[in-house]
């Protein structure tokens, strides 16, 4: 029984999600964590919080030289944004494929920005891409 349960356990992974001001803004908040909790996914730490330039200079460093970065920097500061870590075997790309493209014009109907976002850079959800920055991003967010 031990074994298994520690091996169940290791098995787990952790992802950072974020409610974009505009998610929050258009009270797409409830609709979004249904969808999570829907999908078996558990809700480890959730809180609001209106995040600072610095920390989304760092977050969307990738992206610095390209020519919506300050668009993007002032959309993501604009208003209180919901940080969330969800828990879940596979739950990095559970979660990716449930956000769809980044581009709301891709994004697939039946995910949350093909049903919910308008286009770029408001397109209501983030969420980690990989094992390494889901641990780089959870730190960031929550610094722990
Ligand atoms: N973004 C934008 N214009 C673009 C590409 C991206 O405004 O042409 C914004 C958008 O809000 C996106 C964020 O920058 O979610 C980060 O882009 P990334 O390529 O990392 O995509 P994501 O991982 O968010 O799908």
């Amino acid at each position: 029984f031990w074994l298994k349960f520690y091996e169940e356990v290791r098995k787990l992974e952790q992802t950072l999600v974020i409610i974009k001001p505009d998610g929050v803004r258009r009270k797409l908040v409830g609709k979004i964590i249904q969808r999570f909790e829907e999908r078996g996914l558990i809700i480890k730490k959730m809180q609001q919080k209106t995040l600072e330039q610095p920390l989304i200079r760092e977050h969307y460093a990738h992206l610095k030289d390209k020519p919506f970065f300050d668009e993007l920097v002032d959309y993501m500061t604009s208003g209180p944004a919901i940080v969330i870590i969800l828990e879940q075997k596979n739950v990095i790309q559970i979660v990716r494929k449930m956000i769809g493209a980044t581009n709301a014009s891709e994004a697939e109907p039946g995910t949350i920005r093909g049903d919910f976002a308008i286009g770029t850079p408001e397109n209501v959800v983030h969420a980690s891409d990989s094992l390494e920055s889901a641990e780089i991003e959870i730190r960031r967010f929550f610094s722990i």
